[in-house]
């Protein structure tokens, strides 16, 4: 009854699908997750004891709406050190409630009813209900295995249409790990360029990158005026549950977002801006001893994976990896759905992040080498069991 209360839009918007796997998997006993998207590890102790230490000192009122001024230098510092990109910290920074925050307020800052925006699929899950609750209308366009699930500056040009506004990117990507190269982005900021479109640059795995340094969009000719960089603490820094992101981008964009923020968040968690200002401080250590156990664990998986029969790129970035599970004959949600009973091992179904993933799993090696191990083992018996009884 209740039901009729609710808004159109929301009514229509699906439950994420990965939830819903968990529910599952956590009513079972003796699963090994390779499911959910984050470090396994615990923040960086420095980063917890300064949040302690601004505590105790007393900080525990709002900060201002954009956040601690000094966090916005030391974003600025950050950016400007790692991707050659410029931002006056007084009104082209906002910190945010993780990056899902800022997402959500760039689309809600410069998508009108009807504006298309086109998101690469498999991508993240957020992006299309979010541009729908912004009023906007998700254009996909399918990167693929064949092009290590890259789109081209083509098929970004054959989606768009006069209503295109935006185009939302991710590099490192969530699920399938790829990075797009500096002279992939070069060739589509071109397209974006010649058509007069906006970029949402998720770069929140931009620290994961295990074989060569990321580029940022922002930094192509041109690009700065045109691009929303987004990014957070939740993955370099193991700080998930601190939530704590942000954005960069042109000044009247920022200023757009600042104020849907100040009227509806008034500004991220005091105490997390504090632990953040010592991470972008002192956590370059961290950040690297996590990033070489990831990468160990990657070259790990994607091994046990292809030697299974799981055909599996080497992802250049983040913490997933996104073989094919075409070989079985399942289709993804079976997969997932049949690992899980038989082996107990969670995965994510490739078609959750959107039709082009039907027929890959996600799974993320944010786990220790000894799970990863025995992970492995028992989706190879599984593999193996199932490609004997079932016809491809
Ligand atoms: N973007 C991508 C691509 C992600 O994978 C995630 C988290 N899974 C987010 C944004 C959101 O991160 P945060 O915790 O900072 O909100």
């Amino acid at each position: 009854m209740s039901e009729s209360y609710l808004a159109n839009h929301v009514k229509e918007l699906q439950p994420s699908g990965i939830r819903k796997f968990f529910d599952l998997a956590s009513q079972m006993e003796n699963v090994i997750s390779l499911g959910v998207g984050e470090p396994d590890f615990v923040t960086p102790w420095n980063v917890i004891e300064a949040s302690y230490h601004s505590l105790e000192q007393g900080y525990t009122a709002y900060t201002a709406n954009a956040g601690l001024i000094e966090l916005r230098e030391e974003i600025g510092k950050y950016l400007r050190e790692t991707f050659s990109i410029s931002y006056n910290p007084e009104d082209q920074i906002l910190v945010t409630v993780g990056a899902s925050q800022a997402i959500d307020l760039a689309l809600r800052a410069i998508v009108n009813a009807g504006d298309e925006v086109i998101v690469v699929e498999p991508c993240f899950v957020s992006y299309s209900p979010t541009i729908s609750l912004a009023g906007g209308v998700s254009v996909s366009v399918s990167a693929t295995a064949d092009n290590e699930f890259k789109v081209t500056p083509e098929q970004i040009e054959a989606a768009i249409t006069p209503r295109t506004k935006a185009i939302v990117l991710c590099s490192p990507n969530n699920p399938t790990g790829s990075v797009l190269s500096k002279e992939e982005l070069y060739e589509i900021a071109q397209v974006v360029q010649k058509h007069d479109l906006i970029v949402l640059s998720d770069e929140i795995y931009a620290e994961l990158a295990y074989d060569e340094a990321v580029s940022s969009i922002a930094s192509v000719d041109g690009m700065e005026e045109r691009t929303i960089v987004i990014s957070g603490f939740s993955k370099s820094f193991a700080m998930t549950g601190w939530r704590l992101g942000y954005a960069v981008g042109p000044v009247a964009i920022m200023q757009a977002m600042t104020k849907i923020h100040q009227y509806t968040m008034m500004c991220a968690p005091t105490m997390a801006q504090h632990g953040a200002l010592e991470a972008l401080r002192h956590g370059n250590e961290s950040v690297r001893e996590m990033k070489t156990s990831y990468r160990q664990r990657r070259n790990f998986v994607v091994k046990a994976l292809n030697e299974m029969g799981l055909s599996c790129h080497l992802p250049g970035g983040a913490f997933y990896v996104f073989p094919s599970i075409k070989e079985t004959g399942y289709s993804s949600e079976e997969f997932a759905q049949r690992l899980l009973e038989e082996e107990r091992v969670a995965v994510v179904p490739g078609q959750v992040f959107g039709e082009s993933g039907e027929g890959y799993i996600r799974c993320s090696y944010a786990t220790s080498i000894k799970q990863l191990d025995e992970a492995m083992k028992r989706m190879n018996r599984f593999v193996k069991r199932n490609s004997e009884t079932n016809e491809p």
